[in-house]
């Protein structure tokens, strides 16, 4: 799991309701939407607050006062809740509305963020759990600040209120009260710690059933390749056991808390109404002072067990916050320079400068060691060697998704930390071992390498990487969907689809992992003479693993452990014996698995 974003206990025992001060900066540009909110709120409750008030002159009016009298209580009652319904239905909607804009804003803050993390940031984090933060925890900070936070301040206001009116009704049924409330509160407490614990368990084991279940499914031929449906469905089945286990213990222990609540809330209630009906026979108060007194009891303890129950609810919205403060304040290590150098189109000319580079996560062991390149505009280099040399590296240093620990890495004479990193990439077309389709169509996703490119240059791009002709023959050609992951795509046409895409991206750098995968030999014709018209004119760094790519290139740097064992064509190397000679004569792809 992350290790940098915490462990689970870690984050239970800093679930503190301060974290979602963080919240802040995202509630502050609604300031007028909050302020209208607090006041239809204020305006609920002091009208809620009001009402047993005129309960009572109603009741003490029964016999007394005249028939017009008793008309005019109830003209004001029925204005009364036109009030409260109003009110209440504005602070819904404003408070919501609330809610709702602020969990969007946080929703694209988290992904802004993270669509330009580095990979040494998913190298500690797995994907899914940035999706689970993105869905779920902004779900549990939307249900507090879209209701549980205006509910909090609503009762925490008839609480108060309640107390004070309560007071001034009959301060000795208050007094009476008071003795019973240590009573409630105390299983409210002891019973309200033991459901946050259940309450995390239950979301903890979710989180791992989904987990579990999102695994199987993108690989699902190859579960049922192996026939592993049967363990895999009791695998998931075990989450979800376990889950639904958490849930039941924690509704048990809700349950068995609403029934303390409620007995010993209404025999306290019962208790004072005793009370009080014996001091209205005696003429101590008035039956609509105890009436008036009952509701405000009513409301006071109302109000104790909506906030009992919320406050675990802020804590776990406290807790999500701060999973998704981390994220939105993860540091990336690969940063762009304050003030970047003005570049135009780059030419082309790559040097890498005794470049001595350790992942981050194998601070002991060198990928790169003092590896020096100097490639020329338009030059072709084929990077050759062993499963695990560093060719790849070379790439990903290339695109600066990492820096190097020693040396420097220049594109026409700038240091790539000199640039920005948009700028360089501008002029830098990759395609990848594994290309990467997209769940769109074929058009788009060939435009990808340039959005604003024409359908025109978008057929242009294909037919110069041989996709024409198939694209054509699709159900919808152009516009046919190729399926995630580019599931309705063979290997050949998903890598022509790449190509297309870097042709189209037309940049003077172009990066190649040659597909290990064996294509048949027409694909791998029409693939070949792609590659040819994209590396024309451009300077090509290719990770080779065929002869004949090879045999085209201008030079050949061959590495092994890390570092360029030896330099030059083809026909030289071989003459020069060694690891090429080898690697050659067993056509390189034998040669690496060999290896
Ligand atoms: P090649 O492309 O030549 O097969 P790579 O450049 O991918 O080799 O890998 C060079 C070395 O760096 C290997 O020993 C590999 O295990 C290691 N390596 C690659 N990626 C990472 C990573 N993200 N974290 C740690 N080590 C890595």
């Amino acid at each position: 799991m992350a290790k940098a974003l915490g462990s689970e206990a870690e984050r239970a025992t800093s679930k503190r309701i301060g974290a979602l001060q963080a919240l802040w900066p995202f509630t502050r540009p609604y300031l007028a939407l909050m302020v209208a909110a607090l006041m239809a709120l204020t305006l609920t409750a002091c009208v809620s607050l009001v009402l047993p008030l005129a309960v009572r002159r109603v009741v003490d009016g029964f016999g007394t006062d005249e028939a017009a009298l008793l008309d005019q209580y109830f003209g004001a009652a029925l204005a009364v809740a036109a009030l409260l319904a109003v009110g209440t239905g504005l602070r819904y909607y404003l408070v919501t509305r609330l809610g709702e804009r602020v969990v969007a804003d946080i929703r694209r803050a988290v992904f802004d963020r993270t669509i330009s993390m580095g990979p040494e940031f998913f190298e500690r984090v797995m994907t899914g759990e940035v999706l689970s933060r993105i869905t779920t925890d902004t779900t549990l900070i939307l249900s507090v600040i879209g209701s549980s936070a205006s509910i909090a301040l609503r009762n925490a206001l008839i609480l108060i209120g309640g107390l004070v009116l309560m007071l001034l009704t009959s301060a000795k049924l208050t007094a009476l009260v008071l003795l019973i409330v240590p009573a409630v509160i105390v299983p409210i407490i002891v019973l309200g710690r033991r459901l946050r614990v259940l309450s995390r368990e239950n979301q903890d084991q979710i989180a791992a059933s989904s987990g579990n279940a999102s695994e199987a499914l993108l690989s699902v031929q190859t579960v049922q390749a192996f026939t592993n449906e049967t363990p895999s469905r009791a695998k998931f089945a075990g989450f979800t056991e376990a889950a639904f286990d958490a849930a039941r213990k924690r509704i048990g222990t809700r349950a068995v808390m609403t029934v303390i609540v409620i007995f010993l809330v209404f025999t306290g209630v019962v208790g004072v109404l005793w009370i009080g009906a014996r001091d209205v026979r005696a003429d101590i108060m008035t039956a609509g002072e105890l009436v008036q007194f009952l509701i405000y009891a009513i409301m006071v303890a109302g109000g104790v067990a909506a906030l009992s129950e919320i406050w675990g609810e802020l804590q776990r919205a406290a807790g999500a916050t701060e999973r998704l403060v981390e994220l939105l304040t993860a540091e990336d290590t690969v940063k762009d320079p304050a003030k970047p150098a003005q570049i135009d189109r780059l030419t082309g000319a790559v040097q890498f400068d005794d470049v001595t580079f350790n992942y981050p996560a194998r601070p002991d062991v060198a990928a790169l060691d003092g590896v020096s390149i100097d490639v020329a505009p338009g030059e072709t280099i084929a990077l050759v060697g062993p499963s695990g040399a560093g060719k790849t590296t070379i790439i990903q240093l290339l695109l600066r998704f990492y820096d190097p620990t020693s040396g420097a890495i220049r594109l026409d004479g700038h240091d790539l930390r000199d640039m920005a990193r948009q700028d360089f990439r501008q002029s830098i077309a990759l395609v990848p071992q594994d290309p990467v389709i997209f769940a769109a169509s074929a058009r788009e996703n060939i435009r990808f390498g340039r959005p604003d490119a024409t359908d025109a240059e978008v057929e242009e791009a294909a037919k110069a990487a041989a996709a024409h002709d198939f694209l054509t023959k699709l159900p919808d050609g152009y516009d046919s969907y190729v399926g995630e992951r580019g599931v309705m795509l063979s290997g050949g046409q998903k890598q022509r689809i790449a190509i297309a895409r870097a042709i189209l991206r037309d940049a003077p750098i172009l990066l190649l992992d040659e597909a290990t995968s064996a294509l048949d030999a027409e694909s791998e014709a029409l693939v070949q003479t792609a590659v040819d018209r994209l590396s024309r004119d451009r300077t090509t760094l290719v990770v080779a693993h065929r002869l004949a790519t090879v045999k085209k290139a201008d030079r050949i740097a061959v590495f092994d452990d890390g570092k360029i064992v030896a330099m030059g064509t083809h026909d030289a190397l071989v003459a020069q014996g060694g690891l090429y000679a080898r690697l050659a004569k067993l056509q390189f792809t034998a040669g690496i698995a060999a290896e």
